[in-house]
């Protein structure tokens, strides 16, 4: 190995280049911090070996066959939205010049490139009447977000992210290009439907869309100081509501360096939802909440395009450290626990408790998918920011401080998509990452792993060992 005095190591980068299509910047390039760093800023540091900017599948492959001849790690990234591991010495792949989508408005599918945001699929989408599972922000990577398992605003009606990916093309280990569906490797697809990008790197998957044009949706928002009414109203409307109805209840209290990022200074409990059913059958399914006169209402009829106006997250790039928990339902001493962590006299220091409502198609057991958490009603999920080392620290103590008060409530662990960040010790990330699945699912997560991925080339995300 060759290393220049910035560290590039010149004989990987003239094996990529010799191979690859795209770009190849190493920690030479003008444009490596802007490659190598994720939409997550908490992994602001990483230092990648190189970064590939695949134009093509075949880049991809070209990229994994270089890597493997190495024995060094590949990671992936696409938006960063969900960098949960730093790459440090890895090749890392970055998808997001790959965003073309075709839509097949007969068979209701979607193929997607792996760079695709939800954003592209939504709009590609909505001229044919129809919709993907998409989440909360447009902006998110559709494969990350839905290897991981994707909970949608759809989801209570239609099902898990996860479960509408049909096929994928996928680059593994040993550098090929397969294809993955039903009748061509259905145990891989299993996988694929939930255990993230532990199995290779997807270059296009073929996801379902579902007939939805418009939705009744929006947030109302009231001041913090009303958390426990707000809370104990949307326990009882929960109960009530059908599969067509998707919601979220925030506890929002930012630091005043961030309090212009929502209304209402920062500090509110706000209900986020979505109703699939006319505005006149919707508005009547509101009332309960529009009687305690929220300070904001922002619902109304929106075109699908516009789903990421319902909860308004942050564009720009964050420094999110979070920790999902399901828990079975919103018992009152549950409500306790949620008010002391971050009701209106909590300590400060974690600026988002959110309340997400399961259930619906979340809660049936599909056989066609590893994603874990279906006996969970809802998925609480704390959210800091780590501005520096010290604030960082804090909201570390935060977690640590929920996750026990939270023990008695929880079943399970949440799925890949709201594990956060890596963490050793105790709780680390390999004790989660299995806990996210049933215990029999990871085992046969983990002799995928060993037949696709012996080397653990892929494990710059929430690892599923070969061991
Ligand atoms: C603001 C925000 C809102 C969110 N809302 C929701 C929500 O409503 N519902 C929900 O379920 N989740 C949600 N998430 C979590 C999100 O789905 C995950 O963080 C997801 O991993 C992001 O995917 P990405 O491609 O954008 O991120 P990236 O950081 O680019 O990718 C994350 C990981 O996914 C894997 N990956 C990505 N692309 C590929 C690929 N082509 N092949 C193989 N592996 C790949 C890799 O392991 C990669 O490290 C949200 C996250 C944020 C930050």
């Amino acid at each position: 190995m060759t290393n220049t005095p910035g560290g590039s190591d010149v004989e990987l980068l003239s094996a990529l280049r010799a191979d690859v299509n795209g770009a190849v910047i190493g920690p030479d390039h003008a444009d490596y911090d802007d490659v190598r760093v994720p939409w997550n800023l908490t992994l602001v540091h990483q230092q990648p070996a190189a970064v590939v900017l695949a134009d093509s599948a075949e880049d991809v492959a070209a990229a994994v066959r270089v890597a493997a001849k190495r024995g060094l790690g590949v990671a992936v990234q696409a938006t960063g939205h969900g960098a949960v591991h730093p790459c440090d010495g890895a090749v890392l792949v970055s998808t997001a010049r790959l965003r073309t989508v075709h839509i097949d408005p007969d068979r209701r599918l979607a193929t997607v490139a792996a760079g695709a945001r939800w954003q592209d699929v939504l709009a590609a989408a909505a001229p044919h009447g129809l919709a993907p599972l998409a989440g909360t922000s447009p902006h998110v990577g559709v494969l990350g977000f839905t290897l991981g398992g994707g909970y949608s605003w759809l989801s209570r009606r239609y099902g898990l992210a996860a479960e509408s990916l049909v096929a994928a093309t996928l680059v593994t280990a040993d550098g090929q290009l397969r294809t993955v569906d039903e009748r061509t490797d259905p145990e891989l697809l299993w996988a694929l439907r939930g255990a993230g990008g532990n199995f290779g790197v997807v270059t296009s998957g073929q996801l379902r869309l579902f007939p939805v044009r418009e939705l009744y949706a929006g947030a109302l928002a009231f001041p913090i100081e009303r958390a426990p009414e707000v809370l104990d109203a949307y326990r009882q409307w929960t109960g009530s509501v059908p599969d067509e109805v998707s919601s979220v209840l925030a506890l929002i209290r930012l630091p005043e360096m961030l309090s212009s990022l929502a209304p209402l200074d920062g500090r509110l409990v706000q209900v986020m939802i979505c109703d699939l059913e006319p505005a006149e059958v919707a508005e009547q399914r509101l009332a309960p909440f529009r009687a305690l006169g929220p300070a904001i209402d922002t619902v109304r009829t929106i075109t699908t395009e516009q789903l990421g106006e319902i909860a308004n997250d942050s564009v720009g790039p964050m420094p999110l450290n979070e920790h999902g928990h399901l828990v079975a339902d919103l018992s009152p001493g549950l409500i306790d626990v949620l008010l002391a962590a971050n009701g209106p006299d909590a300590p400060e220091g974690l600026p988002l408790l959110a309340v997400r409502h399961l259930g619906g198609q979340l809660a049936t057991a599909q056989a066609s998918s590893c994603h874990g958490g279906r006996q969970a009603g809802f998925l609480i999920n704390a959210t800091g920011a780590d501005l520096g080392p010290e604030l960082a620290a804090v909201v570390d103590a935060h977690q640590e401080t929920l996750s026990v008060s939270l023990k008695p409530y929880t079943v399970g662990g949440a799925g890949l998509n709201f594990i956060g960040k890596a963490r050793g010790g105790r709780v680390g990330d390999a004790a989660r990452t299995r806990a996210a699945f049933e215990p029999s699912d990871y085992r046969r997560l983990v002799a995928l792993k060993k037949a696709h991925d012996p080397e653990n080339m892929f494990r710059f995300n929430h690892n599923i060992a070969p061991l």
